[in-house]
């Protein structure tokens, strides 16, 4: 995987600190039931949280019956917010504003993802090395997912796009359909 090295790492108390509150809301309020994805939005000072979400349904969605079957995935993953543009609706909403804030996000934004969060003023990305590496090459080149030009949007942008290596604890992950520690 030759992505992983063209990726800052970032070291710091902090940043897993952060990272670990992103999983946690993932894992309190995400709706899906195979992956649960948590970003936050902390602003220039590194003291606020200005933004939160976790992927979820827009409101008044039905939750599609049988996980395994392929209209069911279809269904879901069409409808599914994803929580980097949701977490910037958040910091919209509750007027935190997302101008040269960081966004934690411990897995990989998809392309549709980095055009908000580079639209959005967002200046700095941290993800979790660890659940990069838990990413398959099928899933990093998806066509919904487009990963490789997710991150050269954000580089184009301007944005600085690091990874945290090294364990954040305290903490579990729901990571399709395995729970791990990340
Ligand atoms: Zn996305």
């Amino acid at each position: 995987m030759n992505w992983a090295f063209r990726i800052e790492t970032i070291e710091g108390e902090l940043h897993r600190d952060f990272l670990r509150m992103a999983y946690q809301i993932g894992e309190d309020n995400s709706q899906d039931p195979v992956t649960h994805t948590g970003a936050i939005i902390v602003a220039q000072d590194f003291m606020n949280v200005v933004g939160k979400a976790a992927n979820h349904f827009p409101p008044g969605f039905d939750i599609p019956e049988g996980l395994e079957s392929e209209t069911a995935r279809k269904a879901r993953l069409e409808a599914i917010i994803h929580a980097e543009p949701s977490a910037v609706h958040d910091a919209a909403r509750h007027s935190g504003g997302t101008n040269n804030a960081t966004m934690y996000m411990p897995w990989a934004p998809c392309y549709p993802c980095s055009k908000v969060i580079a639209d959005s003023g967002i200046t700095m990305l941290v993800m979790h090395k660890q659940l990069l590496l838990m990413t398959s090459d099928k899933t990093w080149t998806a066509p919904e997912y487009k990963m490789e030009r997710a991150f050269d949007t954000l580089k184009d942008a301007g944005v600085r796009v690091c990874m945290y290596d090294g364990k954040i604890g305290g903490v579990k992950h729901l990571y399709k359909g395995e729970v791990w520690e990340p």
